[in-house]
This record gives structure tokens, sequence and C-alpha cells, in this order.
């Protein structure tokens, strides 16, 4: 992998882009297989870049809001409390209580008196309200600054009120997105009861957030096969059944950026083991139910999951290739959250026939990248926690025709004229699973070839 360093040909061009940031050296490199060097990532972002990552805050929320019959306070400025449902959404089949945002309102007066009492008085004012039984306060960067005792405020509350009140060490410029995961998967450990022996015949599902349906399919084909879920982890999640998570017979880790440590801690602390999964794109869909019955270790599920994967094929038969048809030879950019999505986007566009020309994650790993450097092609633009700037020049650089990410990328495409497919919380069609990747084909196809593009 050639860093900007290296001496490639690009590299005399990229350096001497003034705009570009030094310290970003070594984040961004183009994917050359004869290289060893390892780009550099999961780590803060460079001062001064405009990175597209959310705070410590925002990555706990996102994490932990899809928990549908819980409450969510944010002990804050008002201002933080914008992460509510609306823009960060997801499906629940029950409760709506998580589309409700709480918000402490931390003013002047506050921050100089301290937002304890506060706190406590909002707390008071929910379970009186709404009688709830677990309540999730979010830290933001002012409480850090303050020193609150977040944890105190919400102990005394859970006796008091004889209810949950977990507390969520997020303030914001705590560290970086991934230090908001750690927080919420903390929290969700907090939540969880001791399995005391106990074992439930069912697996949990985690790292799905169930943004436009996903979880529901994906829990369908676990039925198909004769698999209970445990506990959705989070997307239309419950309080009781994180509870009971413990008691499950293994865990399943589809975003493995928010969720791995969340997996990795209930394994040393209830010998749950986990295996990681993607259902985006046909390939993985197949190899992650294959891996998910085979972990059962009962044929009889290895056997389902053989044919529902065949009756699942033949419904989508040759549709696809209607696709692959019209999308041959464009060009794909890839700016999303985590490692385990930009690594099946490659393999989705591959199989419909395109070239993946830049692919970066906000929160990728070092094993994230390796994969990644192995299956992008020589040249690809391969960079962590990148910034509107740098996306920019390489999406005009390479000739994207769509750029695939979240919110926060979306204006940015439309401002350079390229298509743009959201694959985050703005989505109402699932991506996941077959339906889901013969909805991803159209949609790329249908934003890539419209006529628009002709008329700009
Ligand atoms: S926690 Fe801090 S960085 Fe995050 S939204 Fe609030 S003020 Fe902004």
């Amino acid at each position: 992998m050639k860093s900007f360093e290296s001496g490639s040909k690009l590299k005399h061009e990229i350096i001497n882009d003034k705009n570009l940031i030094k310290e970003r050296q070594g984040f961004v490199c183009y994917n050359s297989k004869g290289d060893n060097s390892k780009i550099r990532c999961d780590a803060d972002s460079v001062s001064g870049s405009v990175s597209q990552r959310a705070c410590v805050y925002c990555g706990a929320r996102v994490v932990l809001n899809p928990i549908a019959d819980a409450f969510h306070i944010v002990h804050g400025p008002i201002g933080c409390a914008s992460y509510t449902w609306d823009i960060r959404g997801s499906l629940s089949s029950g409760p709506e209580t998580y589309r409700n945002s709480f918000s402490t309102d931390i003013r002047e007066n506050d921050v100089i008196f301290g937002g304890e009492k506060k706190l406590a008085a909002a707390i008071d004012e929910i379970v009186e309200k709404f009688s709830p039984k677990v309540i999730f306060v979010y830290s933001t960067c002012i409480v850090g600054v303050i020193g609150d005792d977040v944890e105190a405020v919400c102990k005394q509350a859970e006796i008091k009120h004889s209810i949950r009140v977990i507390s969520v060490k997020s303030p914001g410029f705590a560290g970086n997105k991934s230090m908001g995961y750690k927080a919420a998967c903390n929290a969700l450990i907090e939540l969880m009861e001791d399995n005391n022996g106990e074992e439930i015949d069912g697996v949990n599902f985690l790292g799905d957030f169930n943004l436009a349906g996903e979880m529901w399919i994906i829990q369908d084909y676990l039925k198909q096969m004769g698999i209970n879920v445990v506990a959705k982890i989070t997307g239309d999640g419950r309080c009781e059944e994180i509870k009971n998570a413990p008691k499950a017979k293994f865990n399943i880790v589809q975003c493995a950026g928010s969720m791995t440590y969340l997996a990795k801690n209930m394994e040393s602390l209830y010998r749950i083991p986990y295996i990681k999964v993607s259902f985006f794109g046909v390939e993985d869909t197949k190899l992650s139910l294959m891996m998910i019955a085979e972990a059962t270790g009962n044929k009889n599920i290895v056997r389902r999951a053989e044919e529902l994967i065949e009756k699942m094929e033949k419904e989508l038969g040759n549709k696809l290739d209607f696709y692959r048809e019209k999308l041959k030879g464009k060009k794909a950019a890839i700016y999303v959250g985590g490692g385990f999505k930009a690594i099946s986007l490659i393999k989705q566009f591959k199989d419909l026939g395109m070239e993946t020309v830049m692919v970066g994650t906000q929160t990728g790993k070092e094993d994230d990248y390796e994969v990644i450097r192995n299956i992008s092609d020589e040249g690809t633009i391969i960079l962590d926690d990148s910034n509107p700037y740098e996306l920019e020049k390489f999406i005009k650089e390479k000739e994207a025709d769509i750029l695939v990410g979240g919110v926060k990328e979306r204006p940015l495409a439309y401002k350079l004229g390229v298509g743009f497919c959201d694959h985050n919380h703005e989505r109402k069609i699932p991506l996941c699973g077959f339906q889901g990747a013969l909805n991803f084909a159209k949609e790329i196809h249908l934003t890539v070839n419209s006529p628009i593009w002709d008329m700009l």
C-alpha cells in the first residue's frame, strides 16, 4: 500500500496540493499490492481536519437509541439533543418511546453551579410522567468539563425509583466516535443480568440497527433455519431482551466496528463465543447464513440453511443480471462508518461489474483495511477518517459515478454532480439479505443511469 510518502507518480501531485493537511498523510493511500506498509487508522482525528466523524456522544447514541422501550436523557446543552430519532431513525415493531428526546438543557448557570440537581430532577420528572423501567443518561462535552458526577446521580435515582438508570460515559471530546461505541457497549453490559448458568436456546444478533427493517429480514431467515433470536442489539431492541442476552448460546456480530467490543466482553464475562457476519450482498449473506448454521453444531439447522439459500437464490433468479448489464464499467466511491460495510460494498460492486475507485471508513480497524486492500483494485484510493476536501478531491480525480455514504456525505455528492446512495440512517428501503441485494442494485442503477446527470 502506498502512502503519500511512498514515491509514486501521484505523490508529487498530492503533496503539492496545498489544501491537503500534511498530518493526514498516512491516513490516505493508493492501493498498491506490492507495498506492505499499513494505512494509519483507529486514531483520533487530526486537528484542523473537518472530520466526517461524529463525536463520542453521538457514537454512543446511535448504538443505544434503537432500544425502542428505553428512555434516553441527554445531559447537556439542548444542541446535543438534536441527535434524535428523527435524524438517526430506526424501526420498532412495538413501543416508540425512543422517538422522544429528553434533555437537561444545561445553561450558563448550571455550568457555574453544576448540573447534578437538574439531572436528578429530570429523572424524577420522567419517572413521574412515564413510569420508565430503563433510562440511559448520556454525558456530553460540557458535563465532562464541569465534572458532574453523573454516575452517582444515576445510582441514587436507581435506589430512589427502583428502576435501572444507566450512565453512558460519552463526553463528546473524550476521544472519537469509536469511544462512543465503547461507552454504549459498557452501558449495555451494565443493563445485562448475570445468566446464573442458565441458557436459552438461541443467539443474540449484535450490530444491526434496523434502519429500514433489516433486523426483521435476518430474524426471519434465522427463524426459517430454526434459530431463535434472544436479544436484538440494538435494532428493534427491548430492555428485557438485552437483560437476558447473557443466556444466549452465541453472538452474531454484524457491525463489527461498534459491537466487537461488546462481543469480546460478553465472551470473557459470560463465556459466549461470537462470529462476525455481514448480510450485505448475496455472497456475504450466503456465507453468513452457513457460518451461523455451522456454529450451532446442529446438522438439521445446516440443512435448513442450505434449503433457505437454495430457495432465496431461486427467487432471485437472474434478476441481478439486468442491473449488471446496466452498471458494467461504472465507478463507485464508498465512505461509510465501519469496515464490515465497506468490505461488503466492494464485493457487491464487483458482483455488479463496477469498479470501486475510492473506499474509506470513519472507524475501520487495521484488519478491516487489510481486507479492503486485498479485495480492492490496484490504485484504489483508501482513506481513513476523511474530510470533505479529500473526499471531493478523490471523487473528482477518480471520476466516480456514485458515492455511497451517510447523511453527511449526501450534500457533497450532489454538489459534485455525482449520484448518491444512502447506506445509513436516512434510508427507507432495506439493503440486506437477498432482497436487499436486489434493492441495492436497482437503486444504484436508477441513480447512476439517471438522465439528470446529462443535464447538469
Ligand atoms: S457532546 Fe460535545 S461534540 Fe457532541 S454534540 Fe454535544 S457539544 Fe457537540
